[in-house]
């Protein structure tokens, strides 16, 4: 499932292309920690150093705005530094500052309304595996 998906309207003309996941040659977040978003580059590495890598999870994901229905993706990192505190990349609107929700599963994508016509009408189809 990981890969990236071009998620088009039926209803009118949007389509983007969404990446899900990561490639296999990222094996591990020291690896990875190049496509973590520039603004949360230097605290993911500051962690990883702290903390190792043991309780780490990350990949790209699709985030869907609940207020406004903006869609985009974004490299996610979650790291459990212990039981009680974890590290986790927020995604914030472009158009309304809301934070997004992050969007697991490709197909998930299917039951939110079009961020520009706002029908439920998108369909995605798979155009590049990673690997
Ligand atoms: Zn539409
Ligand atoms: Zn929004």
């Amino acid at each position: 499932m990981s890969g990236v998906y071009l998620v088009m309207c039926q209803s009118c003309s949007y389509s983007q292309g969404f990446k899900f996941g990561v490639g296999n040659k990222f094996s591990n977040l020291n690896q990875a920690v190049c496509l973590v978003n520039a603004n949360m580059r230097y605290q993911v590495q500051e962690i990883i150093r702290d903390n190792g890598l043991s309780e780490t999870d990350f990949g790209y994901r699709a985030f869907h705005c609940p207020i406004c229905n903006n869609l985009c993706d974004e490299f996610w990192v979650r790291i459990e530094q212990d039981s009680t505190s974890v590290f986790e990349t927020e995604v914030y609107c472009s158009k309304c500052g809301n934070r997004m929700q992050s969007v697991l599963k490709p197909e998930d994508m299917k039951a939110f309304p079009c961020p520009d016509c706002y029908n439920v009408n998108l369909d995605l189809v798979r155009v590049m595996p990673w690997d």
